[in-house]
Formats: C-alpha cells, sequence, structure tokens
C-alpha cells in the first residue's frame, strides 16, 4: 500500500445520511416537553401508510420486534412451523424461536441469494403456518411465486423488508400489497429513525393488535379505565426517534437513487473480462426493483489461497470498511444445539463463508467505488491460485 493510499479517508461500508432540518426538528422535539410515542409518532405512521397506499402501518423500536409481533399477531406458537432462509441476519428466525415456534430452513438459491422457493413446498408440513422471506440486499423475493404457494397451502406470510424499503415487485412499492410486511430503521438501513421499525398490517383490527402488543396489551376507555387482554411488551417509538424519520422519508428516492448508482459504477468495473476472470460472484444486476441497499460480492473460495478473513484486513487496511452480511443462521450453538448441523444448506454455507459486503451509500461518490475496486482486485489477484 502506498503512503497517499494509506492517507486517504476512512471509507465505511455504510453511513446514514440526516440533514440539517432533520437535527432542527429533533432538536424542537427535545424542547417541546414531549418525547416519547406522541405526535411524530402518529404522523411518521401516517405518512408510512400513505407511503403504502394507505394500508394501516404502526411504528416501533425495531425491525426485530414487528416480526415477532406479527407471528403473534397470526396466533403462531408452540407446535407450529414457520419456513426462512438460513441466510439473513439472526433476528429472522430468532422471532420464531421468541414464539416459540420452530423454524423451518430452506436453502437459499445461490443466483439471488433469497429462499429458494422451488424448494418451500417440500418444506411444507400440517404444521406450517407460515413463511418469512427475506429481500436480501434489498432485492425483492419473487412476490408472485411466493404468494401463489401461500395461497396453495393457506399460509401467513411476513416479508422481512427490513432492506427493501423502495424497493418495487411488478412496479408496486414493497409493503403496499402483501401480508404482512416488516420494515427496519436501524441506522444501516436505507432510511433511519437511530432504532426502530414499523409494521404494514390487513386491517384496523391487526393494528389495534399491534398496538397492544406494542405495549404491555394496555387498552384504555373512559376517563379512567385501563384492560389488559393480551401480554404485551414494551416496543413504541420514542418522538424523537419519530422525528428522525419524519426527515429522511422524503430523501428515500433520491438515496436509493444514489445507491443504484453506485450499484451500476460497481458492475461497470467489475462485470468485465478481467473482472470475470477473477472468479467473484455478482449479486444480480437488477435495476428495477432493487432499492440496492447492499452490494455483496461473493469470494470464490477454490480460486483463492486468501480466506475472506484475509480479504477483509488487507480492505480495511486500505482504508475500505466492509463486512459480512451474513453467516449461515443454522450453524450458531442456538441452532446447532436445536439439530442443525454443517451440510444441511450448502448453498447458504458457501455464501456464508465466503460473501463479503462493499461500501454502498447515497454520500459516496464515483471516485470511491473505483477505489474499492481497484483494492479488492489487486487482493484478490495476487492471491489467485496457479
Ligand atoms: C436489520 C434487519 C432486521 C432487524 O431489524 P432491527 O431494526 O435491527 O431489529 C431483521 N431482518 C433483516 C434481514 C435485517 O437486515
Amino acid at each position: 500500500m502506498s503512503a497517499s493510499e494509506s492517507s486517504k479517508p476512512f471509507l465505511p461500508f455504510t453511513r446514514p445520511t440526516v440533514d440539517e432540518e432533520t437535527i432542527a426538528g429533533v432538536v424542537e422535539v427535545l424542547r417541546s416537553g414531549w418525547l416519547t410515542s406522541g405526535p411524530q409518532v402518529k404522523s411518521f405512521e401516517a405518512k408510512l401508510s400513505a407511503l403504502f397506499g394507505g394500508r394501516p402501518v404502526r411504528a416501533f423500536n425495531s425491525g426485530t420486534c414487528t416480526m415477532e409481533i406479527a407471528l403473534r399477531i397470526a396466533g403462531i406458537g408452540p407446535g407450529d412451523e414457520v419456513i426462512t432462509t438460513p441466510l439473513s441476519w439472526v433476528a429472522t428466525s430468532n422471532v420464531i424461536l421468541a414464539v416459540g415456534a420452530r423454524p423451518v430452513f430452506v436453502d437459499i438459491d445461490p443466483v439471488t441469494r433469497h429462499i429458494d422457493l422451488s424448494l418451500v413446498e417440500a418444506a411444507i408440513t400440517p404444521a406450517t403456518r407460515a413463511i418469512i422471506p427475506v429481500d436480501l440486499a434489498g432485492l425483492p423475493v419473487d412476490r408472485d411465486r411466493l404468494y401463489a404457494i401461500a395461497q396453495k397451502h393457506q399460509l401467513r406470510v411476513i416479508e422481512d423488508a427490513a432492506q427493501s424499503i423502495g424497493a418495487t415487485w411488478g412496479g408496486r412499492r414493497i409493503g403496499s400489497f402483501g401480508d404482512f410486511v416488516s420494515f427496519s430503521f436501524h441506522p444501516n438501513k436505507n432510511i433511519t429513525t437511530i432504532e426502530g421499525g414499523c409494521l404494514v398490517l390487513n386491517n384496523e383490527r391487526e393494528a389495534k393488535l399491534a398496538e397492544q402488543y406494542r405495549l404491555q396489551g394496555v387498552v384504555r376507555s373512559g376517563v379512567d379505565s385501563m384492560e389488559v387482554e393480551v401480554v404485551g411488551g414494551k416496543f413504541n417509538l420514542t418522538d424523537v426517534a419519530a422525528r428522525v424519520g419524519l426527515g429522511q422519508l422524503p430523501h428515500l428516492d433520491t438515496f436509493n437513487s444514489q445507491r443504484r448508482e453506485h450499484a451500476r459504477t460497481y458492475f461497470e468495473l467489475l462485470d468485465t473480462p478481467a473482472g470475470r476472470a477473477l472468479g467473484l460472484g455478482l449479486p444480480p444486476a437488477d435495476f428495477t426493483n432493487s432499492n440496492w441497499h447492499m452490494f455483496q460480492v461473493v469470494l470464490p473460495e477454490e480460486k483463492l489461497t486468501i480466506k475472506r478473513a484475509g480479504v477483509m484486513e488487507k480492505l480495511q487496511a486500505a482504508g475500505i470498511g466492509n463486512q459480512v452480511h451474513y453467516p449461515a443462521i443454522h450453524l450458531f450453538a442456538v441452532y446447532r444445539r436445536l439439530g442443525w448441523k454443517a451440510g444441511d444448506f450448502p448453498h447458504a454455507e458457501y455464501a456464508g463463508r465466503n460473501i463479503l459486503t462493499l461500501p454502498l451509500f447515497p454520500a459516496m461518490v464515483r471516485a470511491d467505488v473505483v477505489r474499492v475496486v481497484e483494492s479488492l482486485t489487486a487482493i484478490l489477484s495476487a492471491h489467485l491460485k496457479s
């Protein structure tokens, strides 16, 4: 590495963009005397509902809890099975365990890196109640095939759309159709509330239940009456956080088009004869549906004399942030204790060992992408098996 290269500013793999108007708005909320769930949350929920074609939407303090609550609203618990992917943030399957149900993993399609829908029907049993598909990297799972399977077998769907806000399927916005749709507003996601999430529901009955599960099951009525009919938790979003979200929403489309542009540059530089000679696995070049939440490559382990950790260290040393999203879930200790083992889902395991997230966020510039590609190709070229 040359001295000039190491003196370049560190490029993180992602970074939220928060404008001054939002910061001023947060200061106003802090001065308003009302900090927790209140008018800002109501206003945020109304804006989200408008974004999703008028469907009921409720905001929460994480994306994770929205999926757990959707499972509870669907009445899913002990004795029930829920089909999902082994290649996701572990939250996706942890929520299934949290409600006492059993995750049933189905291997991924190595091209889309999504749950392989052609394998789902074989995994359905009389105990199957729901499917949780994950739009990894913001690329939507095929909603036509997904809902055809769900309808045929009378299954609920909880779309883990944590990464796919602003993405579309067949020209329709993810969240504006389907069954339950869950989004996350973690700072790494395409828009943020610092921490937070929202759940798109089917009707007001489900929305009322979501409100109960969100805050200790409490229902208030009259002047001084309170009732509790379900065991809820503490999942409400603060007004401070909601104000951040209100400042983010107007930028969603711009953020996503900036991400798309950088993704295009990655393809322009990597999808070349020289790039292909490296054997790097590129994501599907989808410029219609995806919101380009992440740009992930899969390292060709069989062609390299260096492991992923070595590549990551060298990129880091060159001032380039990078991350793993994600190791295969079924190989975590909690899941191995429940019976899963290496070899169960070979495509997810290969991706889990070799997938690598490269920098992609709205405030990047083209020169940043060029720098990432130059560093990565130099590292890989120096470690190709002969
Ligand atoms: C971020 C994320 C979640 C969880 O969201 P939190 O807001 O962090 O709870 C769930 N699933 C996937 C795929 C995610 O990326």
